[in-house]
């Protein structure tokens, strides 16, 4: 399983991934500090086995500051008992602890963006160690893949479960199979603006059956969204045959993100009016956005429009922007993939 030219992991769980039952326990990173000599992260995990079956890997907490995907999988880890399971359920619902617990897209250790350093490194930083952990040693024991994401503190998204177009086209309708059974209210062919150093490009070169979501964001949850994650964990658990029941089926509406015209972003810093509201149809050369300038009166507002015609399927969500920043994503109704 491990590449020979790589150290071990620094990592040691507290749990035993063949095991029987439910742990729970921490992936224990040693991080050596100030306040702390010989201290360690203690990553939460959780284990839920019974017998031989799939393997499904649930996450959260990839980025610090989204808490649909955190606030089903503690409640998940804490109710599913084993005998509703055939096969394991790993679920890690805070994979970037240290970021989590600051509330921050990135850690404040070392400031690592966790989904842009797969494959990581044994021997990085502490960022760089976790995904080391997940690439070498949790991902390889997976047969389907969740990880929720949301929109964080800087972006609000319409609440979908997303895959990616894949070479293999068997793995990629695999993939939408599964998007399809997590029934959000909105399924997504996802197109990454920078797919280099994903999770989800980690675990798809491997072959795995990958989704993932976007369940809202501005740094919080909402109600509907979390009930969205809880109904979508569970009914992906059904959908692999690792637990037993009905999928709790909700109408879904599949959008499409055919190019990277999708995607606006500020030129300029300013206070941004977003002129639609998520879910809303901008046809194509309408303005999705305008960028007033604020340090002194009289100045027009700068015009953002849109490059195609779609629905606004993300925005930038707090109310100032800086030049680089995306202000808006747009999405495509497209037809049901058949199954
Ligand atoms: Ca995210």
């Amino acid at each position: 399983m491990l590449a020979s030219n790589l150290h071990p992991s620094p990592i040691t769980p507290t749990v035993d991934f063949d095991a029987d039952g439910v742990q729970h326990g921490f992936l224990r990173l040693p991080f050596s500090r100030d306040d702390s000599a010989w201290g360690s992260v203690m990553i939460p995990i959780a284990v839920i086995k019974n017998g031989t079956g799939p393997t499904a890997l649930l996450t959260g907490g990839n980025h610090g500051d989204e808490y649909e995907g955190p606030l089903a999988l503690y409640e998940l880890a804490r109710t599913l008992q084993p005998d509703r399971v055939t096969g394991t359920v790993i679920i890690a619902p805070a994979m970037n602890y240290p970021a989590f617990r600051a509330a921050s897209r990135t850690s404040p250790i070392d400031k690592g963006n966790l989904n842009r350093l797969f494959p990581g490194r044994p021997d990085g930083t502490v960022t760089e160690k976790i995904a080391d952990y997940f690439q070498r040693y949790l991902l390889p024991r997976a047969d389907i893949v969740l990880d929720y994401h949301s929109g964080g503190r800087t972006l609000d998204f319409l609440p979908f479960c997303a895959a990616h177009i894949l070479p293999d086209k068997t793995q990629e309708a695999r993939a939408f199979q599964a998007v399809e059974a997590f029934a959000a209210p909105y399924s997504v062919r996802m197109l990454e603006i920078d797919a280099i150093g994903m999770y989800d490009t980690a675990a798809e070169e491997m072959g795995k059956v990958f989704v993932t979501t976007e369940l809202g964001g501005g740094g919080t949850a909402r109600a509907e969204t979390v009930r969205i994650a809880r109904r979508g964990a569970m009914n992906l658990l059904i959908h692999a045959g690792i637990v037993a029941g009905e999928p709790d089926i909700k109408p879904t509406r599949w959008l499409d993100m055919p190019s990277d015209d999708c995607f606006a972003f500020a030129e300029e810093d300013g206070m941004i009016e977003t002129m639609v509201d998520l879910g809303e149809p901008v046809g194509k050369g309408e303005v999705v956005a305008r960028v007033h300038p604020i340090g002194r009166t009289g100045l027009a507002p700068r015009e953002i429009r849109a490059r195609m015609s779609g629905l606004l399927a993300a925005r930038h969500f707090p109310g100032l922007v800086k030049a680089g920043d995306c202000v808006s994503v747009l999405a495509v109704e497209g037809e049901p993939v058949e199954p």
